[in-house]
């Protein structure tokens, strides 16, 4: 497929047009940012990985019964997807208390939740993406009542399929984001990306972080808990 002008370029990804304007072309990047955008660098090869651990996860997904925006990867960096209007809602699944859930509510990190907490983000960069409720949400007309049941329930079965997935890695999945999109029918498909970006993944046996809070909280070895995952995920 060929790659024509840049429509999109966000922190860790670009987006391309292609021949087909129902397709578009994913670039991932190595620039890395937290913390609302104040923390910036690189990872090196982070962009390979996170796009092979993506389609590897969105066709595990597709072969579970969830519809994702995957189409094809072309190479190391470069993926085919479905083009999508993205909903403009992070939706954010967990298993164990961590990261803002744990400083929002003041209680420590690891407590294993009985049932999965499901929550939303406004998708917006001047408000800092704000937690936002399903009332929130159709009253501003993000998403409608039934895509909002869709979504959770497609959501809900992604973290059904990866938990137990990555637990045969010997990788307990503490938490995710995940980002759904409408096609041009308006049917709604798993779009963005799942990588230690936006995940959190925690070692079975040693509970050693392996996914980008090395590199939000300073932690080091950054480069070397994503080849940990990606060597997990593929073999060495
Ligand atoms: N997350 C993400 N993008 C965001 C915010 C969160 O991918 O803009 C992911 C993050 O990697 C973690 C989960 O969503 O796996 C929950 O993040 P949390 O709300 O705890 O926020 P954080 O502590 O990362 O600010």
């Amino acid at each position: 497929m060929e790659k024509r002008e840049q429509l999109y370029e966000g922190k860790a990804k670009k987006v391309y047009a292609t021949s087909d304007p129902d397709k578009v072309i994913v670039s991932y990047k190595d620039d890395a940012t937290a913390l609302d955008g104040l923390k910036k660098g690189t990872v090196a090869g982070k962009g390979a990985i996170n796009n092979r651990m993506t389609n590897f996860l969105m066709r595990l997904l597709e072969k579970n019964g969830v519809p994702t925006h995957f189409v094809e990867e072309l190479n190391d960096r470069e993926t085919v997807v479905k083009k999508v209007s993205i909903v403009p809602l992070e939706v954010i699944i967990r298993n164990v208390s961590a990261g803002s859930f744990a400083k929002r509510y003041g209680v420590e990190e690891g407590i294993v939740f009985d049932e999965p907490t499901f929550e939303f983000s406004y998708k917006n960069d001047d408000l800092h993406d704000p937690l936002i409720n399903d009332t929130h949400a159709l009253a501003l007309k993000l998403a409608t009542k039934e895509e909002l049941a869709t979504i959770r329930a497609m959501a809900l079965k992604v973290n059904e399929v990866l938990k137990a997935y990555f637990l045969t890695l010997g990788v307990r999945l503490i938490d995710f984001k995940l980002e759904f999109g409408r096609l041009s029918d308006g049917t709604l498909v798993l779009a963005d990306e799942i990588s230690p970006d936006t995940c959190r993944f925690w070692d079975a046996k040693t509970g050693e972080k392996l996914d980008k809070d090395r590199f939000r909280r300073d932690m080091g070895g950054v480069e070397e808990a994503y080849k940990e995952m990606m060597s997990r995920v593929f073999g060495k």
